[in-house]
């Protein structure tokens, strides 16, 4: 079983199984004793357990997918005279967390949930009238990340799987990033290794967990040292604009995106996954592969092509409004590439 304590560009990270125990510890690390509790409100129970380990803190249940700043300001209310925050659970809760710590300057303690990788990035994207503004900036990274593989046990696997991919997305396009570097590459290959590993033998024990954790703090630090691609851009639109769910959207979409920028960089994906065939994997795995059964409609395609090349990210082959067109229509079918 991974277990470690590393320093990573101002960012404390402690990976292990049962660190939870170190919470206070690592708060105290940071300055904190009397910090505001995250999560969402199926994570409610997580909170108060996280709370009490913490002496009695308060809590705020009320995270909510694309950081809505109503939201925030209601854990702006319930934070008192809070000294610090703890995040506990996946992206939508970092998220909150990262919005209350930029606006406040508390230390900013998470423990992740899932592998969405928010913790180990400068970035955050908020939504204020149904209008999602992403912005980077160094305080917005988090000071200190508590992994604890036994947290990540419940996730159910429809979510383990569709979070993993997530993860491995960061990583695919991290090997095609105009900005990437030996140490990026040699970081995505892990992580994809890890997190296809840990997805074969379907998060099974508290190994296989451990894979996809330490994957996803592999992918996170990809999506924070280097620019994303047409795959990302995708993902962003589909959420942002037409609401499709975060990991199932980034599953579906993943290997059309790297159908459509074949070269190199994803050929060395491909081997670190173990696979040229990704779309095959995740049926096998039970998991989605069409965006039609996300609740995309085909009618919204051209409007989705439109914005998604409106602003294109830097990708390695152009992207143009027919080829998306054509990616976003076999990808709302769930049409079999190749
Ligand atoms: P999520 O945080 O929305 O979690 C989905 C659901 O799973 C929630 O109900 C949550 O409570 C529950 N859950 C989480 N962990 C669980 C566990 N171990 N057991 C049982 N239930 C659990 O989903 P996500 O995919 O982690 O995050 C998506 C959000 O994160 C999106 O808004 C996305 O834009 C954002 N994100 C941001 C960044 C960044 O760098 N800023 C990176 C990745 C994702």
């Amino acid at each position: 079983m991974r277990s470690f304590t590393d320093e990573v560009g101002g960012q404390r990270v402690v990976f292990g199984a049962g660190t939870l125990g170190q919470v206070g510890e690592e708060l105290a690390r940071l300055g904190g004793g009397r910090p505001l509790v995250l999560a969402t409100p199926e994570q409610r129970e997580l909170a108060e357990r996280v709370a009490a380990m913490l002496g009695g803190a308060a809590t705020f249940t009320g995270a909510a997918m694309h950081t809505p700043v109503a939201v925030t300001e209601e854990a702006l209310a319930a934070a008192g005279d809070a000294d610090s925050l703890v995040s506990v659970g996946g992206g939508s809760t970092t998220g909150l967390g990262k919005a209350v710590s930029v606006r406040t300057g508390l230390p900013h303690l998470v423990v992740p949930t899932t592998y969405a990788g928010s913790e180990s990035t400068p970035v955050l994207g908020e939504t204020a009238s149904g209008e999602k503004t992403t912005r980077s900036a160094p305080e917005i990274l988090p000071d200190a990340v508590l992994y604890d593989v036994e947290l990540t046990t419940t996730l159910p696997w429809p979510m383990t799987l569709t979070s993993g991919v997530n993860a491995m997305a960061h990583a695919v396009e991290a090997l095609y990033s105009p900005d990437r570097t030996e140490d990026t590459d040699a970081m995505a290959e892990d992580c994809l290794r890890a997190i296809a590993g840990g997805l074969r033998a379907r998060a099974a024990d508290l190994d296989a967990r451990a894979e996809l954790l330490y994957g996803a703090w592999l992918g996170g630090r990809c999506l924070a040292a280097v620019g994303m691609g047409l795959h990302h851009k995708l993902c962003h639109t589909l959420g942002g604009s037409f609401g499709l769910p975060h990991a199932p959207t980034h599953t579906v979409v993943l290997p059309y995106a790297m159908e459509y920028n074949a070269g190199p960089g994803v050929r060395r994906a491909s081997a670190a996954i173990g696979t040229d065939d990704l779309q095959s994997l995740v049926a096998e795995l039970g998991g989605p592969t069409d965006l039609g059964g996300l609740g995309f409609d085909a009618a919204d395609v051209d409007r989705a092509a439109e914005l998604a090349t409106a602003r294109p990210y830097p990708n390695p082959r152009e992207v143009t409004r027919d080829g998306i067109a054509d990616l976003l229509g076999r990808a709302t079918a769930g049409t079999p590439i190749g």
